[in-house]
């Protein structure tokens, strides 16, 4: 067994997700690698990695992949709930199934995520809890009508579950960041939404990295169990709003 806890991510097949767990595996962790592609979490080639092919709407499967996990590697000591889709699109064209699927993905999954680690983190006093909203969670912006409601949900909800488990001694970070040069936009099918989305971010010089966004989260991972950074809001330095 490993001697750095385990730590768990939700789609660390591509993105943030991947660079975070990068990041965790490179700081001597065992990692819980899951998402649906199998090959991309294969392809990572990570030390001590737990693999499983876990869509997160599926609440049975992330507690299974926790269960194996932690018994190879003991408890998880951080749930990075992070997999989510950006169906980006005009509110009265978009389809209600892209709601469905975001409202299921980046709502449910997260608390799937949150129910498969909770209890034993309160039963041991220690753990962390990183939930991945984004600047649409704090304010608004077009076409994200159906996104920025599932990012404020994890805020509040985050904010709830900081109150609730802080006398346990547990840790909930929320993460909020601006444009992140990652796969996301593959998920946006309106064309007119996506090529104004591109046209902004390429009039503020693009978006920044994802190791940023995970460096920050190990960072704030690794500070003394009763000091906690209660949201990270990393955006480019050229991105006002
Ligand atoms: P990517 O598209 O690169 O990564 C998304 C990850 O989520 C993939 O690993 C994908 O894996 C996984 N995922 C999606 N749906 C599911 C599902 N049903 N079950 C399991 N895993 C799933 O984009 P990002 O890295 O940018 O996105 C990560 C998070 O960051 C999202 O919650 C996004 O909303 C948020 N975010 C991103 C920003 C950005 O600018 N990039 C800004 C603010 C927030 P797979 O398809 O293999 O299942």
């Amino acid at each position: 067994m490993a001697s750095k806890p385990l730590i768990a991510v939700t789609g660390a097949s591509s993105g943030i997700g991947e660079a975070t767990a990068r990041a965790f595996s490179k700081a001597g962790h065992p990692v819980l690698l899951m998402a649906r592609r199998l090959d991309r979490l294969e392809a990572l080639d990570l030390p001590n990695a737990v693999i499983r092919q876990v869509d997160v709407r599926d609440r049975a499967a992330i507690a299974g992949a926790v269960a194996d996990a932690e018994a190879a590697h003991g408890p998880v000591d951080m749930m990075f709930a992070n997999a989510g889709v950006a169906r980006l699109g005009d509110i009265a064209r978009q389809p209600p199934e892209d709601w469905d699927e975001m409202i299921d993905i980046n709502t449910k999954g997260v608390m799937n995520s949150v129910h498969a680690v909770m209890n034993g983190m309160i039963g041991r006093k220690h753990g962390t809890l990183v939930m991945m909203s984004s600047i649409a969670g704090r304010k608004v912006y077009p076409d994200h009508t159906i996104y920025c409601g599932t990012k404020f949900f994890v805020h509040a909800v985050s904010e709830s579950l900081r109150e609730y488990l802080a006398p346990h001694d547990v840790r909930v970070i929320v993460v909020s960041p601006g444009i992140i040069d990652t796969e996301v936009l593959d998920g946006v099918r309106d064309q007119t939404t996506l090529s104004n989305y591109k046209a902004n971010k390429a009039a503020i010089g693009g978006g920044i990295s994802a190791d940023i966004v995970a460096d920050l989260i190990l960072n704030a991972y690794q500070l003394p169990q009763r000091a906690i950074v209660q949201e990270i809001v990393i955006t480019p330095t050229r991105q006002k709003y």
